[in-house]
């Protein structure tokens, strides 16, 4: 045929052999591309209105309810979708097919909703050059530079001694005033430029500025403090003492955003990891289409960012507690029915990987880094130097959930953090792994990663999507 050339014989070897990466946005149909969109505008909403663990718990629950899904307290024997939840600040959502084959293992996927922010400290309010500021301590792995000179909002909870629960919530608002951190001039900045980045603003210059009026107009010592402190009493009824009873946060004010002229990425603060922690939910709410008889669960973990530790973290016992009132609920448990409730599951471990940016590609192996808008990233190991640290998942397992996605056309990509001996970093896997249960890591890529704006793919949101439905589906 004219026009038309004749496939080569390497050409037809390649096709039968090479395993080819392909841009998730190639020959798509308009409905699908729809569908991108319609998700990343749903997935933008859940972010503005879980800035916290607290709040995502709460935005959970609330879906939840809407999906058919009970509160696991008030919950019967009858009810076969549980949502559950743990100090308010991790969870579960749980889908019961038979609760008669729980020792034959959950199909379960987990998150974090705990993400990288500024905390505020135990005893922070201080006045200076008739300024007041309140102190910080950071929380996860950030690069203190990027949190300077931009409008904070703050967000929390206050545990009053009387036991009453004051919520903080200052700064979405348009009207809201806002919080922020200074920085120096460029003009006097002559020595501070000579500094690291880790330095060039210290852990104890992360002070936010929260005001400058003396009470009643009248300069004294602590006149400004203590006018900002009566504010608080008579706004929430709380005292100086009350903030060692708190987690107040400092996270960048405003919403997420679509970014470029194509709109093809959604910018914003949290997405390590409400991505997955959104998209698992998503995949939970959807999953009767998967026509599958397992017993699923969606579990959104705390504590992820500063190493899993505490009893809401992935490094306690808390997925054992969780199952084992999920086997409660039904009928009598024992210690033998969680094991081989534990066992027998399969876990995903959903949590973000480092995209290629192209001004960053020398940290990259091109190879097995992760490509935006290539896809759901695939990770068989995390770790660094050697893989240290990380939960490699087996062979098998890998290869059931490339089958699955393969299967469902789901667009993934094979994904490594970073060139060997750059760097590296961790998941949850490795908690879940040592019940015996298979675990695999598996996310969507990013850009800025840690930063108070991250950026991911629409494209790579949708396949994380639809790779959490094929897992249901298919393993
Ligand atoms: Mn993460
Ligand atoms: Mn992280």
């Amino acid at each position: 045929m004219p026009g038309k050339s004749k496939k080569s014989e390497l050409e037809k070897l390649g096709d039968k052999l090479l395993f080819k990466k392909e841009s998730c946005w190639e020959g798509i149909e308009d409905a699908e591309n729809k569908e991108i969109f319609e998700l990343s505008a749903e997935y933008k909403k859940f972010l503005d209105c879980s800035k916290t663990e607290r709040e995502a718990i709460n935005t959970i629950e609330k879906a939840a309810e809407e999906h058919g899904f009970v509160n696991i307290e008030n919950a019967t024997k009858e009810d076969r979708k549980l949502f559950m939840s743990y100090d308010g600040v991790c969870g579960a959502l749980v889908y019961v097919n038979d609760p008669e084959s729980f020792e034959e293992g959950f199909l379960m996927n987990g998150a974090h909703i705990d993400v990288p922010r500024i905390d505020l400290k135990g005893y922070p309010l201080y006045e200076s050059e008739d300024m007041a500021y309140m102190k910080t301590h950071y929380y996860g792995g950030i690069k203190k530079y990027q949190w300077v000179t931009r409008p904070l909002a703050m967000h929390g909870v206050i545990i009053c001694q009387d036991g009453r629960k004051v919520e903080i919530n200052i700064g979405e608002h348009e009207d809201d005033p806002v919080f922020t951190i200074n920085d120096l001039l460029p003009h006097l900045s002559q020595d501070q430029n000579k500094k690291s980045a880790t330095t060039v603003i210290e852990g104890e210059q992360l002070n936010i500025l929260v005001g400058s009026i003396p009470f009643k107009f009248k300069s004294e010592k602590n006149s400004i403090k203590l006018s900002i402190l009566n504010e608080l009493y008579e706004k929430y009824g709380i005292v100086e003492e009350d903030f060692v009873s708190a987690e107040i946060h400092l996270v960048p004010a405003g919403k997420a955003r679509d970014i470029g002229f194509d709109r093809s990425f959604v910018g914003g603060h949290g997405q390590d990891d409400r991505i997955c922690s959104y998209l698992g939910m998503r995949a939970i709410f959807d999953v009767e289409k998967a026509e599958t008889s397992k017993n699923m669960m969606m579990v959104f973990f705390d504590k992820e960012e500063i190493g899993s530790m505490g009893n809401s973290g992935a490094n306690s016992n808390l997925i054992e507690r969780m199952v084992n009132d999920i086997i409660n609920l039904y009928g009598k448990g024992d210690y033998n029915r969680l094991i081989k409730a534990l066992e027998n599951s399969k876990f995903l471990s959903s949590d973000v990987n480092a995209g290629i940016d192209p001004e960053w590609k020398s940290v990259m192996e091109p190879m097995n880094s992760a490509k935006m808008g290539y896809g759901v990233c695939l990770t068989k190991f995390t770790g660094s130097r050697g893989k240290s640290g990380s939960n490699e998942a087996h062979a098998e397992f890998v290869a059931e959930v490339r089958n699955a996605f393969n299967k469902d056309g789901v667009k993934w990509q094979t994904t490594e953090l970073g060139k060997v001996d750059q760097g590296g970093g961790g998941t949850i896997a490795y908690h879940l792994a040592r019940y015996g249960m298979d675990v695999v890591d598996c996310g969507t890529a990013l850009l800025s990663m840690h930063s108070p704006f991250e950026v991911a793919s629409k494209a790579d949101i949708y396949h994380t999507y639809k790779a959490y439905m094929a897992y249901y589906k298919y393993l």
